[in-house]
């Protein structure tokens, strides 16, 4: 008898690639992917944590399936980082959820997935400081974008991220166990890959066949896997964003011309409250090193407002370092304290309006860089990769080029998946609009 899942992910690339893998364990298992969650046996919901709104979210759906259980009934599980946040609490707390599954104790609940019963849900304990096991096949059939986590957690400890808490220390995945991947995604005809991680420069491989660094990693992909055209790789930490990295980027046409780099602040004072454990000066001599060596290179980045203590002074320092890179993109957002993180012991003492405006100020600036830079280059031929149909008209696809901008062109379904050459030739909000010119690349 087949029996039914149903998922639900949250956050960041790395809890998508996570789902995907436990999708392709559960297939193995002999699960299928139910139509609609009524149908399933267990729902899972894998969580994200890093911001309250998220985890509210997530409670709103737990409501949701609470109900759902009156007449379904199902095995609610919790995976992720907000299962490893608040661990055995969450089950007091939501009494429809029966299982809690945290960052390290995947391998035990596919134990519990090769039999389960829901008279017998086991308890899984949830042990800090576990070896984080990565899973194999990050990616589903027919993808031809792929994302493959290379290392998991982080040691920097930003006071404001709850991240090292939930994902644990760094942990670098063996490169064999990255080539084995990517194997399987070459000869499929991958188009694109992103290698993840919470800070992918600090990649460090130590293990019985040898060493191996961010930049020896990078070399070794670009060598093995020609026939990948497209290679990015996320979150760099501007820290460990080494001159060796850059020069990779300078060097191989297969890496993106594209960065996201998270400044977060422009004031030291803050910078150091954050402890980001670089200043101002560092980062803007970064950003010119990095433009000196790759003058293409779109940078994107993060921005956060209304850090405790925040001045109208260290908001217009963040301003002008703005003003100073001029991103080509930023997520900007305003802080949330997340209990369990060093911040929580600050007052939140920056008023929510206060937040509210400066980051309208942030909003409306970077909208106003970001059109600026993009709307020169309206008239020029880019080459994209055709990802989808647009969500708005059914003649039209939606295409990425190289600096992980959208493209919308008119064209036909046989055309995603592949690359193209288009013009440039209006912009609408962040999006483009263009045409195809009838060049298709390899
Ligand atoms: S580098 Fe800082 S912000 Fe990024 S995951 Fe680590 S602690 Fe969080």
């Amino acid at each position: 008898m087949e029996r039914y899942y149903w998922i639900e992910t949250y956050g960041c690339q790395m809890n998508k690639a996570e789902s995907n893998a436990l999708v392709q364990e559960m297939t193995e298992l002999g699960w299928r992917q139910a139509s609609s969650p009524k149908e399933a046996e267990i729902i899972i919901l894998n969580t994200c944590s890093v911001r309250g709104t998220a985890e509210m979210r997530i409670r709103g759906r737990i409501g949701y399936y609470k109900s759902l259980k009156r007449t379904h009934p199902h095995t609610l599980v919790l995976m992720g980082c907000m299962a490893e946040r608040l661990k055995e609490r969450l089950k007091e707390e939501e009494p429809a959820v029966d299982l809690v599954v945290g960052t390290f104790q995947k391998g035990a609940f596919l134990s519990f997935l090769r039999n389960p019963c829901r008279d017998r849900i086991p308890h899984i304990p949830l042990q800090e400081n576990a070896a984080y096991q990565f899973a194999e096949g990050h990616y589903l059939d027919g993808e031809f974008k792929a994302f493959i986590p290379i290392m998991h957690g982080c040691n920097n400890f930003c006071s404001y991220c709850i991240v090292p808490y939930v994902r644990g220390r760094e942990v670098s995945r063996s490169p064999e166990e990255i080539f084995r991947e990517l194997n399987k995604l070459q000869d499929r005809g991958v188009q694109e890959i992103t290698l993840i991680g919470q800070n992918v420069n600090s990649y460090l491989y130590e293990g019985p066949d040898g060493r191996m660094d961010f930049p020896s990693l990078l070399r070794e992909i670009i060598h093995r896997y020609p026939d990948i055209p497209w290679i990015r790789f996320l979150t760099s930490h501007p820290k460990d964003l080494s001159d060796e990295v850059i020069d990779c980027l300078a060097t191989y046409s297969q890496l993106c011309k594209s960065l996201h780099l998270p400044v977060q602040h422009g004031s030291n004072r803050i910078l150091r409250l954050m402890n980001r454990k670089y200043d101002r000066d560092f980062y803007l001599r970064l950003v010119e090193r990095l433009r000196n060596r790759v003058p293409s290179i779109a940078l994107t980045t993060d921005i956060l407002i209304g850090f405790p203590t925040e001045t109208e002074e260290d908001f217009q320092a963040t301003l002008e370092l703005m003003k100073a890179v001029r991103f080509d993109d930023a997520f900007t957002y305003y802080y949330n304290p997340r209990e369990g993180t060093e911040a929580y012991k600050y007052p939140d003492d920056v008023p929510l309006e206060v937040k509210l405006e400066r980051l309208k100020v942030v909003i409306d600036l970077q909208r106003r860089i970001g059109r600026e830079k993009k709307t020169q280059r309206i008239g020029s031929r880019i080459k994209v990769l055709v990802e989808e149909m647009s969500k708005m008209k059914s003649t039209e696809l939606l295409c990425r080029t190289e600096r992980d901008e959208m493209v919308i062109v008119p064209g036909p379904s046989e055309w995603i998946g592949t690359f193209r050459e288009v013009e440039l030739l209006s912009l609408k909000g962040n999006t483009f609009w263009g045409k195809d010119t009838g060049w298709e690349h390899s």
